[in-house]
């Protein structure tokens, strides 16, 4: 599977700025999950999302083309522990306000830290995503950090921790490259 052709087209801290899509593919985590490098490892580019992701546009909505195929939407990362209230709100807002009103969703990839495993954030993420019924699946990030002699435990525990069975989690490492080709494969097949 060749790397996903992802072209940067534009950054928005409100979704009214965005354009209308045929079919979106989008990705959100907590910040430090392995957002960018994922995105990066996707589209096998060194500084792609840190391009569009330079101080002052974390906090944006960035969106990708997929040329002949769709839109990616890179959220911003929650969960920053020290950011003051209102601005946790104002992403919450944004995002949740995105989530609800894009057209074309076609599919929400929560990002799971592999090695950590689920955190209350993501839980809250994964309850609230299937409250509103929103299409989701869970990508667990940094599988190389697992020892392999606790690779089965944990997948059982990370699924278990959302809700979920272990064959419904995709497992990743953006380092060593694995799930990746499965990755973009399933990007592809949730645009089509
Ligand atoms: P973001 O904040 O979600 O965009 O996270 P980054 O992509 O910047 O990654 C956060 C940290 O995790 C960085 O130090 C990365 O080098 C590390 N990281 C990301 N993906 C992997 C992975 O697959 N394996 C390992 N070992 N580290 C990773």
């Amino acid at each position: 599977m060749p790397p996903l052709p992802l072209d940067f087209v534009q950054s928005a801290d409100d979704l009214r700025q965005l354009p209308a899509t045929s079919a979106e593919v989008t990705v959100v985590g907590r910040s430090n999950v392995g957002k960018s490098a994922l995105i990066n490892a996707l589209a096998n580019r060194k500084q792609l999302a840190r391009v569009s992701n330079t101080p002052g546009r974390t906090r944006l909505l960035n969106m990708f083309e997929i040329k002949d195929a769709g839109t990616f939407v890179d959220l911003p990362g929650y969960g920053f522990a020290k950011a003051p209230g209102n601005m946790r709100k104002d992403w919450q807002r944004m995002i949740e306000g995105y989530l609800l009103e894009r057209e074309n969703l076609a599919m929400v990839m929560v990002l799971v830290d592999g090695a950590v495993g689920p955190t209350k954030l993501d839980v809250q993420m994964l309850d609230w995503l299937r409250a509103n019924d929103l299409p989701h699946t869970v990508i667990a990030t940094k599988h190389d950090k697992v020892k392999s002699s606790q690779r089965n435990k944990r997948k059982k525990d990370l699924a278990e921790g959302c809700d979920l069975e272990p064959g419904d989690v995709v497992w990743v490492s953006s380092v060593k490259g694995t799930g990746i080709d499965r990755l973009r494969g399933l990007v592809l097949q949730w645009m089509s």
